[in-house]
């Protein structure tokens, strides 16, 4: 069992009531994988402190210094990929493959900040009269605030992280209480790379003290979270009532449309990687699979030999494809959703069930799981269900899939799988969401390109990733400058 602290000011320290609490591996759960400290508001409160000590000199620093940390830091990164993807799949449970993925993804975004410091900067503007300068500065907010889910434990703060700091704010972090490891371990490798004492502070804590504080205290200026619609709606009430910058990246109830001229094949292979991959635990996973009707049930058969092969257990070993639920809470909410869906006239056609036998017996493991003849006012079709199951919707064609899929009151991630490029662009044209893949999963992101919800998955006012980021962790100031005299 590894023992951790938070980190303020540069220091391990306890949480100031010397509280703690331990997580136990999902795949096993007689395993305790580590202890964190149990923080309150007084430890929010010290961290929100040792940030605003550093703002002013790190906000004094040049974007290319700041730059040199972010790479350094992708480089220790990387060096530590697979002891820290062996400890990622130990507190979240994806498989191993997907979690070395994933800290080659925070070494990447990382390295992409890191090389970006070069470009950062303002604008000038053309003035109306000669002798005079026009320009803007991007300046740094101040303290900033970071609140994290689980299921991506590093990739997530390193979105948010690499350009909240390359941009010359301090940040105090709170990361899922479920997977705080890699935040803490993002930290140490920063540290390392030579970022100065304060200007990252991480508290491990519950969401509703911890969490709570980053988005109430007036000296947080901005406030980046990542995690259910539920928490950020809150979350945003509270800034908005004080006025602060607020970006909120929350759930989805992503579709993959699968027309009748699609390549089947292709269309099962990619609905299998999208929805039943990271176990379902991805805000852009396919939990809804519109499909026409003509050729639904070929379709059907295609997922099921898919979902058939797919080998359940223990992610850190060999030849596993899928890892469990995250947590009791999760597992058994996702139970509860096959029984609903079936309560409300959905058909299983695939999985459904935990497993429990031999090496299982101790993880929260279910089958990958098909439920069909699914509607569109079914709970299971509204609801982000956020594991492996994937409801197959029959429609009758293109313009019902459309409405269909627009049907819901969030909109992340939208995929479509066809022949007919006309359709296609028709789709990324009419569909209501952040990302549109045309023959591609509807997971995985290019970290170089825009990233965020519409409708109730985001607060849509600045995207995360891309050269972009920096627009939310910055304010622009202009300058009038008369050198005509
Ligand atoms: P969650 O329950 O909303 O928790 C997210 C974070 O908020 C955690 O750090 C949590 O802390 C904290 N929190 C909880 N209650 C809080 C409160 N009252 N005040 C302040 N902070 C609070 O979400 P989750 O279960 O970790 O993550 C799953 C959700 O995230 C899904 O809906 C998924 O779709 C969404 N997600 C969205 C994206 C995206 O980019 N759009 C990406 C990944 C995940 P504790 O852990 O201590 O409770």
């Amino acid at each position: 069992m590894i023992t951790y602290q938070n980190f303020i000011a540069g220091e391990s320290i306890a949480a100031q009531s010397g509280k703690t609490f331990q997580n136990t591996n999902p795949a096993n759960t007689r395993e305790v994988v580590a202890q964190y400290p149990l923080s309150a508001r007084e430890d929010a409160l010290a961290a929100i402190d040792a940030a605003q000590k550093a703002a002013p000199s790190w906000a004094a620093t040049t974007p290319p210094a700041r730059g040199r940390i972010l790479s350094k830091a992708s480089q220790i990164l990387e060096s530590r990929k697979a002891e820290l993807a062996e400890l990622l799949t130990r507190e979240e449970g994806k498989t191993l493959a997907e979690a070395t993925g994933e800290v080659q993804r925070a070494a990447d975004i990382f390295r992409f900040f890191g090389g970006i410091s070069y470009t950062l900067g303002g604008q000038t503007i053309p003035h109306d009269l000669p002798g005079n300068l026009l320009f803007t500065r991007r300046e740094p907010l101040g303290v900033v605030g970071l609140i994290t889910p689980w299921n991506f434990p590093i990739a997530i703060p390193a979105w948010k992280l690499a350009p909240a700091l390359l941009a010359g704010n301090t940040v105090v972090i709170k990361p899922a209480s479920q997977a705080p490891a890699m935040t803490l371990e993002l930290a140490k490798a920063l540290a390392e790379a030579g970022l100065p004492k304060g200007v990252l502070n991480v508290v491990v804590g519950e969401g509703r003290t911890v969490g709570a504080e980053l988005a109430a205290n007036p000296a947080v200026a901005a406030l980046s979270f990542t995690g259910s619609y539920k928490i950020g709606h809150q979350l945003h009430q509270v800034l908005s009532h004080r006025m602060a910058r607020s970006q909120m990246e929350m759930g989805g109830k992503n579709p993959t449309i699968v027309l009748a001229d699609a390549d089947l094949d292709l269309a099962a292979r990619l609905v299998t990687v999208a929805g039943f991959g990271l176990t379902g635990q991805a805000c852009t996973a396919t939990s809804r699979v519109i499909v026409e009707k003509s050729v639904a049930e070929a379709f059907t058969q295609k997922l099921i030999e898919k979902a058939k092969a797919i080998v359940v257990g223990n992610g850190l070993k060999q030849g596993i494809t899928m890892g469990p639920a995250v947590n009791e809470q999760e597992f058994k909410g996702n139970l509860d959703y096959v029984d609903i869906a079936q309560k409300e006239g959905a058909t299983l056609v695939h999985g459904g069930k935990q497993l429990a036998e031999g090496d299982l017996a101790h993880g929260y493991f279910m089958e990958p799981t098909i439920l069909g003849n699914v509607t569109a006012t079914m709970r299971i079709a509204q609801e982000e269900v956020f594991g492996p199951v994937i409801a197959v919707m029959p429609v009758e064609n293109f313009d019902e899939a459309i409405a269909v899929a627009n049907g819901v009151d969030v909109g992340l991630s939208a995929s479509i799988v066809t022949r007919d490029i006309k359709k296609a662009m028709t789709y990324a044209e009419r569909i209501q969401a952040g990302v549109v893949k045309i023959n591609q999963i509807s997971t995985g992101l290019a970290l170089q390109a825009p990233f965020g919800g519409v409708k109730k998955s985001s607060t849509d006012s600045f995207k995360e990733q891309g050269p972009g980021a920096i627009e939310f962790y910055t304010k622009v100031k202009t300058v009038y400058l008369d050198y005509s005299a």
